[in-house]
């Protein structure tokens, strides 16, 4: 019997991208006769006319399955209602505006298939087409967590990947409402291959991402895969209250041997803003993860469905 792929889409106002991207998918779909596809389209509240399309596409393919989410949850989200709906033995994210490119669908399969690996993930090795002050910005994230955190995340690593079930199921055990999927999956471990490719523009549409965005993203890495900010902001108190015992040993000192001539007023002004300053940063690091576990103590769901291809085939 034929082993089944599922192919899990992401969508977020893709109406231009969509149409292009299923035709591009079918064509591999007919190169890969030897498993099933079924496709799981994750409409994450889409303001354009993304989900007539999806309607559309799964009423003349029964392939074609899709989930609508009742607004805009994320892609995380999305990625997780996807991984959720499927089930093939074999799972794949991608986006839809191919920059993943679906050629290497077959080359991952077979390194599954014939090589032995779990899972295969794409990497760009290069940033071609993105401003040059976000392709810095990324690769110090890049390095940074990955000194403060023990799960590896690798430099370029696209979402686009092929999974195993087994894989699969151990990310979904994985219950926690902040999902950083780049470190889910590396923390679930497994044997993994790295394709490497340039990297593709978009095909149509427009990128979701502002630079802000990714910015508060990295940072919610960082908070979900290690807690070194909370020592870092220990280390610095501990500091600050050397540094100040050793004043107050040179002050007292000073004061015995040359009495006290008041003065001073600028350098304390400095002193109480710079110590406040501190104070506050790492409250705010604390504030953080509070509100994190704040987050995750509500056990709100990660998101919410309004419909799916079995609503409309009734
Ligand atoms: N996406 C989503 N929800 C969002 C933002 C993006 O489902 O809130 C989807 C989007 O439709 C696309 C994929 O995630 O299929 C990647 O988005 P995009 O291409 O904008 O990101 P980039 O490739 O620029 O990192
Ligand atoms: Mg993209």
């Amino acid at each position: 019997m034929k082993k089944k792929i599922s192919i899990i889409v992401p969508c977020y106002n893709e109406e231009e991208a969509l149409p292009i991207f299923y035709k591009e998918i079918k064509k591999i779909e007919e190169k890969m006769n030897y498993l099933h596809f079924e496709y799981i389209f994750v409409n994450d509240g889409s303001k354009d006319k993304t989900l007539d399309i999806l309607r559309k596409l799964s009423k003349k393919d029964d392939k074609v399955r899709y989930i609508s989410f009742s607004r805009n949850f994320g892609k995380e989200a999305a990625m997780l209602a996807g991984l959720e709906y499927s089930s093939g033995d074999y799972v794949t994210i991608m986006d839809a505006d191919l920059q993943d490119p679906p050629y290497l669908l077959i080359e991952m399969y077979d390194a599954i298939e014939k090589e032995g690996y779990d899972c295969v993930g794409t990497r760009r090795v290069t940033r071609k087409g993105e401003p040059p002050i976000r392709s810095f910005f990324a690769r110090m994230f890049y390095k940074i967590i990955n000194k403060m955190s023990k799960t590896e995340m690798v430099d370029g690593a696209r979402d686009f990947r092929l999974m195993t079930r087994q894989m699969v199921d151990s990310i979904l055990e994985l219950k926690e409402y902040n999902r950083y999927s780049k470190g889910l999956f590396s923390f679930v471990g497994y044997k993994t291959k790295w394709l490497e490719y340039e990297n593709v523009e978009r095909v149509a549409g427009t990128t979701k991402w502002s630079f802000w965005k990714l910015l508060i993203y990295a940072f919610e890495g960082i908070i979900a895969f290690s807690t070194v900010p909370l020592v870092v902001a220990a280390v610095i108190g501990i500091l600050f209250f050397i540094v100040s015992f050793i004043m107050i040993i040179v002050i007292i000192a000073k004061t015995l041997m040359f009495g006290d001539p008041v003065g001073g007023w600028p350098s304390l002004v400095c002193i109480i803003f710079f110590v406040s300053g501190v104070q506050l940063f790492c409250l705010g690091i604390i504030g953080a993860y509070l509100s994190k576990t704040y987050l995750e103590t509500k056990k709100r769901p990660i998101y919410i469905v309004k419909e799916t291809e079995k609503d409309k085939k009734k």
